[in-house]
C-alpha cells in the first residue's frame, strides 16, 4: 500500500546553526512521540551532511530541494545527485513551482533532473500544480497533466519511486488553501492518470501529497481524503510545534 508522507521544504530558510537546531529538535520531538506517517524534511544544500547524523533515519528522512540537470564538470554553483546522495540524503524535490517560475525549469530540464535523482538513488518528490489564472480558467487537469511528461517517460519500476505532489501555485505561501474537495478531485485525476500510464497497481501504490498553506489546523481535513497521502509543508516546516502538527494529523 502507499505510503502517508509529510514532507518539510525549508526553501532558502535558516542559516547552518538554526537548521541543526530544528533537525535536532524535531528528531527530540518525534523520538518521544512517534509518527504514523513517513516524515522528511528538504533542507538546503548546505544543511544536509550536519542535519542527516543528527536525525533517526528510521523517523526522519532527510531531503534536499533541488539538484542539478548535469552528471557533473563545469557547472558553477550547481550540486549533483551524486552529491546530495554523498550526504546521506535519500530524497528530493523537483519541479517545486518556484523553480519552475523563477529559474525557468522546463519539463525536459526537469526530466533529466529526475532521471539523475533515480539513478543516484535518490526519491524525487516531484512537484506539479497551476498558476491562479489556470484555475480560473478551469485548466488544472490540463496543466497537471502536461508537468508530469517529465515522470512519464519513466519505467514503471523508476515511476514507482517517485512521490507526487500537487502544489496549486495559488494556495502557497499565501494563507488561501485548496478546499478538501478541491484537493480531492484533482488528487484523483492525477490518480488516474498515473494508472492510466502505468496500470492501477503502480497507480494506487503512489503517495500524492497535497501543497498549499497546510497547517496543524486544516491538515487533518485535507489527508483524510482517499487519495491525499499526506504534504509538502513550506512554512509551517519551519517551527517544530506546527510541523508536528501537521504529522498529527494522522494521528
Ligand atoms: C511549498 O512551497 O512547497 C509550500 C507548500 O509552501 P507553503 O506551505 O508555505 O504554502
Amino acid at each position: 500500500m502507499r505510503k502517508n508522507i509529510v514532507a518539510g521544504n525549508w526553501k532558502m530558510n535558516k542559516n547552518l546553526q538554526e537548521g541543526i537546531a530544528l533537525a535536532k529538535e524535531l528528531n527530540e520531538v518525534l523520538s518521544a512521540d512517534k509518527p504514523n506517517c513517513d516524515v522528511v524534511i528538504c533542507t538546503p544544500f548546505i544543511h544536509l551532511a550536519s542535519v542527516t547524523p543528527i536525525v533517526n533515519s528510521e523517523i526522519i528522512g532527510v531531503g534536499a530541494e533541488n539538484c542539478a540537470d548535469k552528471v557533473s564538470g563545469a557547472y558553477t554553483g550547481e550540486v549533483s545527485a551524486e552529491m546530495v546522495a554523498s550526504t546521506g540524503a535519500q530524497y528530493v524535490i523537483l519541479g517545486h513551482s518556484e523553480r519552475r517560475a523563477y529559474y525557468h525549469e522546463t519539463v525536459e530540464i526537469l526530466e533529466e533532473k529526475v532521471k539523475l535523482a533515480l539513478a543516484n538513488n535518490l526519491k524525487p518528490i516531484f512537484c506539479i500544480g497551476e498558476v491562479l489564472e489556470e484555475r480560473e480558467a478551469n485548466k488544472q487537469n490540463e496543466v497537471v497533466a502536461a508537468q508530469l511528461a517529465s515522470v512519464f517517460s519513466l519505467s514503471a519500476e523508476d515511476f514507482s519511486k517517485v512521490i507526487l505532489a500537487y502544489e496549486p501555485v495559488w494556495a502557497i505561501g499565501t494563507g488561501k488553501t485548496a478546499t478538501p474537495e478541491q484537493a480531492q478531485e484533482i488528487h484523483a485525476y492525477i490518480r488516474s492518470l498515473v494508472a492510466d500510464k502505468y496500470g492501477k497497481e503502480v497507480a494506487e501504490n503512489t503517495s500524492i501529497l497535497y501543497g498549499g498553506s497546510c497547517k496543524p489546523s486544516n491538515a487533518k481535513e485535507l489527508f483524510a481524503n482517499p487519495d491525499v497521502d499526506g504534504g509538502l509543508i513550506g512554512g509551517a516546516s519551519l517551527k517544530a510545534a506546527d510541523f508536528k502538527g501537521i504529522i498529527d494529523a494522522f494521528k
